[in-house]
């Protein structure tokens, strides 16, 4: 296949050890040969595949980097074309320095995800790998690594194969049952097949639900009024001191937000600037900004202070409609205090704790990660990472499947079954990448970064 040879830097803007000037398509050794002046080597062309060269990357007699330079000829390599890493030193000028000289001797810019669409295409990974390439490099948590890399593995798409082989098979049958009636297929084997077929689709399903947590994760917003210790609390969750702790009321005007695990799950937490009615101009937008964030929110920590009795700031948080899950949080529990006389509200739980002492913290995080997974805490074996349109196929699959196992237990006719078997073995190769669209192959490289 002749296509011409991208390149990109494929490595992370910024200040780092290293940069990496990524090469890849039929005259990667070519060109990186125009830039590159070894130490040792007479010649890159020469060089046998999978050598690394030490020596300087120029822009015509000027040298721009001392550089290590990887090469890898195809079909052993990321694109299964010849590559070539150029290895520069960190930082953002050696890097872009070194790339813009690679396409002054022929390379053009790559697109997001071309190195990657190219290793689909050229036949090296399936579709389904090539997404798990995509979340591995985003993976937020440990658990999200563990999955993506479970996925890039291939067991999910050697489910599906499975399913898709087995779908096939009955499909058969099916056709023989329909084609010659005589022949009496056997119709109470073909049922607890259909049903277990079901069962599978559902339960991936299911762990694909899970999947989107650990992807997208999650947003917890922290309201209370002023001084109720939320920014204590939101600091001893995040187990480290970032947000500005302080006791004069107010100061909070606008929300500050951070990002920490929770489970594997990635959490969003937003503390708020409480809804005070507002004073001053500032605090108007800090409420306006409260009300913002507690939208964005899955679920919201609503903070009282035991030990200051209520007030009827914190009458209005509790009686107020909330339209998601609210969990009551009754801080400062190490001060001499009565109990709290609450008016009727809508919270699902209520947790006593010292924000400050680490009392009843590890209940109350207990308590968040049941409720944000439905008590079923997610593990590297319960996550599947599938995106929107693969969990769509995978429903469209399950309630097809479920259909056809109503259509044989209610003794119709094999052609109806035959039909959802049918598509359900179709929807079972688009999720292979069997006959994806090219708008959709587009869709899905778009999301890869530059270099990758
Ligand atoms: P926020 O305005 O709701 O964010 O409240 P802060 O987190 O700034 O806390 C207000 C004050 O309450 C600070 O002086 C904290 O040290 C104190 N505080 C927070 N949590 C506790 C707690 O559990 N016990 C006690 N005794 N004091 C606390």
């Amino acid at each position: 296949m002749s296509r011409d040879t991208i390149a990109a830097v494929s490595t992370p803007v910024g200040e780092g050890g290293i940069s990496i000037v990524r090469l890849s398509g039929e005259d990667a050794v070519k060109i990186a040969e125009r830039v590159f002046r070894g130490a040792s080597l007479r010649s890159l062309d020469e060089a046998p595949s999978h050598t690394i060269h030490y020596g300087y990357a120029v822009d015509g007699d000027r040298r721009i980097d001392e550089v290590l330079v990887s090469l890898m000829r195809a079909p052993r390599t990321y694109t299964r074309e010849d590559v070539v890493e150029i290895n520069c030193h960190g930082g953002a000028v050696a890097a872009r320095e070194v790339l813009d000289a690679v396409l002054r001797a022929g390379g053009r810019l790559a697109e997001r995800g071309e190195f990657t669409e190219r290793a689909f295409t050229n036949g090296r990974i399936s579709l389904d790998q090539a997404k798990a390439v995509l979340d591995v490099v985003q993976a937020k948590t440990g658990l999200g690594l563990e999955a993506a890399v479970d996925r890039l593995g291939g067991r999910f798409a050697r489910q599906i194969e499975e399913l898709r082989h087995t779908l096939a098979d009955l499909l058969a049958e099916l056709e023989v049952e329909i084609d010659y009636p005589d022949l009496d297929v056997d119709c109470a084997a073909v049922q607890p097949r259909i049903e277990a077929l079901h069962a599978k689709t559902a339960e991936l399903l299911g762990k694909s639900e899970q999947g989107r947590l650990i992807r997208e994760g999650m947003t917890i917003a922290i309201v209370g009024r002023p001084n109720v210790g939320k920014s204590t609390l939101l600091n001893a969750l995040l187990s480290e001191p970032r947000a500005i702790v302080t006791p004069i009321p107010g100061t909070t005007r606008d929300t500050v937000e951070e990002e920490a695990a929770l489970a594997g799950i990635p959490v969003r937490w937003i503390d708020t600037a409480g809804l005070r009615e507002p004073g001053d101009p500032v605090e108007t937008e800090g409420v306006r900004r409260t009300l913002h964030a507690v939208d964005r929110a899955d679920l919201v920590l609503l903070v009282l202070d035991r030990s200051d009795g209520l007030t009827a700031e914190d009458r209005d948080l509790l009686e107020r409609e909330w339209q998601l899950p609210v969990v009551l949080v009754e801080n400062k529990i190490d001060l001499e205090s009565g109990a709290l006389d609450l008016p009727a509200g809508t919270w699902i739980a209520r947790n006593g704790i010292s924000a400050e002492r680490g009392d009843g913290l590890a209940a109350l995080t207990d308590r968040l990660i049941e409720l944000l997974t439905h008590g079923e805490v997610p593990t590297r074996n319960s996550v599947l990472l599938l995106d929107s349109w693969e969990r769509d196929l995978l429903r469209r699959m399950a309630d097809g499947l479920e259909r056809a196992g109503h259509a044989m237990a209610g003794g119709h006719a094999p052609d109806i079954v035959a039909e959802e078997i049918r598509a359900a073995y179709r929807t079972a190769g688009e999720l292979q990448g069997i006959d994806v669209s090219e708008s959709i192959l587009d869709a899905i490289f778009s999301r890869f970064c530059i270099g990758k």
